[in-house]
């Protein structure tokens, strides 16, 4: 007995035996939310977080008689992602109705390009491990996004099993940007690490062109994950399934790896791939079979009858290529070599989704090594106790610049920084004035200090003694008694000097 095509061959091959006897072939669609503050064809907000349908309107519920308006802010996004993708910018291009129903699109069409989109014929080079891997885009086309369901009563969170649902429409309406690669050859054993790298460097430089939060546990950056075998890469592509909506770097090198293996337990059994759409599973690190995939014919598309097509002209597309920013990896290259990190500094940056917050402090004027020290652990640790990304932590690269000036010019040190981060946390106001409110002071003024070493001295006399007798490494554990008496403030060379000069 069979349950399905599909079911009939679960097992899975290990990754390296299916690699030695199939090519893979990738094909990655990434749907990309933009920033704007209005939806893609009406003026709804696209605040994120706001209560339940509050955010929207007869446009983006569909209601009888409505009329949609492209976004301009929208379409100049569009060709910006384009141009920043090194595509081809329509002269004209028109939207087209995608006719398909679901609960959460009340207009039971989706506004989006077919045959005629904003961009196409592009490209971007990805790093893999060092090595440089091309990517064709063969288009970039402007969407909207549909409504989200919350499926509830059932104890996966998904439709089946679930009492009933609830429709949220507040996201109907906001502008997507859809990157569809060409197929991806030759990636070989690297496909994995290659749809993840190309889904980082898109991530990457959304923000960096700032179209997008580009935040993909928001959802605003999601991948379709497309995957293929074929016995040898001269033979034609095999038959692909489609991931939907992974939406975290990790899963998308997992699903297609999941996917290599998987498709080639049924290519080994002697089983056929049906061309459908599958789910990515965190917990079980698998996919699972979703929907026979639709052909374009399904949906019947047509050109939008409501919208004037969109064609802008040369100026405005060169005005907008002068907007754009230096290409992530280029920065990147460029970074490495100011700062003068070594490979694994600069990686556990990149790692930590500093390089921007430690670029914006150097250019604020911090040393870069002190930039990295800051960001990557007093800050990095407050931001994973609070459970928020890292840019999010409360301490803006100026501040942090300002602590660590006040570091360098003696008035604090590593330790008392520390309680400056706090008191700038707390809402005490910018750096300077936390060191003011708190006085957080170093004391360096011998007087003071030499009474709290003479004090430290005479309550450790066998630490005195060793010192006397030479082991000058001894002289820590007084300097802490110190510091300690002192609640960190007193200035540790000079602490070690008095001590060193009272005792040597
Ligand atoms: P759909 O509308 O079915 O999602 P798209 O054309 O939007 O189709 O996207 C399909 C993606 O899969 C593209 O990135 C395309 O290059 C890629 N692709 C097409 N055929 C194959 C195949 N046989 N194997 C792997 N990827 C493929
Ligand atoms: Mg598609
Ligand atoms: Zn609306």
């Amino acid at each position: 007995m069979t349950t399905g095509p599909t079911a009939a061959y679960a097992t899975l091959v290990n990754f390296d035996d299916a690699i030695d006897r199939y090519d893979p072939v990738l094909g990655l669609e990434v749907h990309v939310e933009l920033n704007t503050r209005s939806k893609m064809f009406c003026g709804c907000s696209t605040e994120f977080g706001a209560e339940p349908n509050t955010q929207t309107c007869p446009v983006c519920l569909g209601l009888p008689g409505s009329m949609p308006v492209a976004n301009a802010k929208a379409i100049e996004s569009a060709i910006r992602i384009g141009l920043a993708l090194n595509c081809e910018i329509a002269e004209w291009c028109r939207f087209a109705r995608k006719n398909y129903f679901y609960p959460d699109m009340p207009k039971n069409y989706q506004i989006s390009q077919y045959d005629e989109p904003i961009a196409f014929n592009g490209w971007i080079d990805v790093d893999v491990d060092g090595e440089i891997f091309r990517v064709e885009i063969e288009r970039a086309h402007m969407e909207e996004d549909t409504g989200k369901s919350t499926h509830r009563g059932g104890v996966t969170g998904r439709i089946h099993g679930a009492d009933y649902s609830l429709l949220d429409y507040n996201r109907c309406g906001v502008p997507l940007i859809e990157i569809v690669t060409r197929p991806i050859e030759g990636a070989g054993e690297k496909a994995p690490q290659v749809a993840k790298a190309y889904v980082g460097a898109i991530r990457d430089l959304m923000k960096a062109l700032d179209v997008s939060d580009a935040r993909m546990e928001r959802g605003n950056v999601r991948c379709d994950a497309n995957v293929s075998l074929r016995v040898s890469a001269d033979l034609p592509f095999g038959t692909r399934t489609e991931t939907k909506n992974v939406n975290s770097l990790r899963s998308v090198e997992g699903a297609v790896r999941h996917e290599i293996m998987r498709q080639a337990g049924v290519l080994d059994a002697g089983g056929t791939i049906v061309q459908e759409t599958r789910h990515w599973h965190e917990d079980t690190q698998g996919t699972t079979s979703g929907r026979p995939k639709e052909t374009a014919e399904d949906y019947r598309y047509f050109p939008e009858p409501d919208l004037v097509p969109v064609a802008p002209s040369r100026d405005w597309v060169e005005e907008l290529r002068a907007t754009l920013p230096e290409p992530p990896a280029e920065r990147l290259k460029r970074l490495t070599s100011e700062w003068g990190f070594s490979e694994r500094e600069f990686g556990d940056v990149v790692a930590a989704d500093a390089v921007g917050l430690v670029d914006e402090t150097v250019r604020a004027g911090c040393a870069p090594q002190a930039a990295r020290k800051w960001w990557l652990s007093e800050l990095a640790r407050r931001a994973n106790e609070a459970g928020v990304a890292l840019a999010e932590v409360g301490v803006t690269p100026v501040q942090v610049a300002a602590v660590q000036a006040l570091v360098d010019d003696g008035v604090v040190n590593d330790k008392l920084a520390r309680q400056v981060f706090d008191g700038v946390l707390a809402g005490e106001g910018e750096p300077a004035d936390v060191v003011e409110k708190r006085g957080l002071v170093v004391v360096s003024d011998d007087g003071a200090l030499s009474a709290a070493v003479d004090a430290a001295i005479a309550a450790n006399p066998d630490v005195a003694e060793r010192i006397r007798g030479g082991k000058v490494q001894a002289a820590g554990a007084l300097i802490g008694a110190v510091m300690k008496e002192m609640k960190g403030q007193a200035d540790a060379a000079r602490v070690r000097e008095l001590i060193l000069a009272k005792l040597t």
